[in-house]
């Protein structure tokens, strides 16, 4: 089951990277007073968008970071996959949210 935390914030189900942070899933990002943040670190959502959708625009598979001009791995992700990452989400809460069985739609 997803919380209502995740699906607002659905990189929650990972953990974070980030130093200092290290929230475990389903606990949010917290600053350095150890205060949970309003957002997650962009780390924490990159390696959600990373396992979730693969480059639209450098065709880095799903568990692959984006690709730079040069062939190697970037430091972020492409903007398109970020993107794509969201209607991907969007589309798993919708057809959770419908629970029509496989076949069901005409
Ligand atoms: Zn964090
Ligand atoms: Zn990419």
């Amino acid at each position: 089951m997803t919380s209502r935390a995740e699906a607002r914030d659905p990189e929650l189900s990972k953990p974070c990277r980030w130093d200092n942070c290290h929230a475990q899933p389903g606990e949010r990002c917290t600053n350095r007073r150890n205060l949970p943040r309003e957002t997650s670190h962009p780390g924490r959502r990159e390696d959600w968008v990373i396992a979730l959708v693969a480059c639209p625009d450098c065709k880095a598979p799903i568990d692959t970071r984006c690709i730079a001009d040069d062939g190697r791995p970037r430091a972020n992700i492409h903007k398109p996959r970020d993107q794509a990452a969201d209607d991907a989400y969007a589309k798993v809460l919708e057809d959770a949210s419908r629970d029509v069985p496989p076949g069901g739609r005409r």
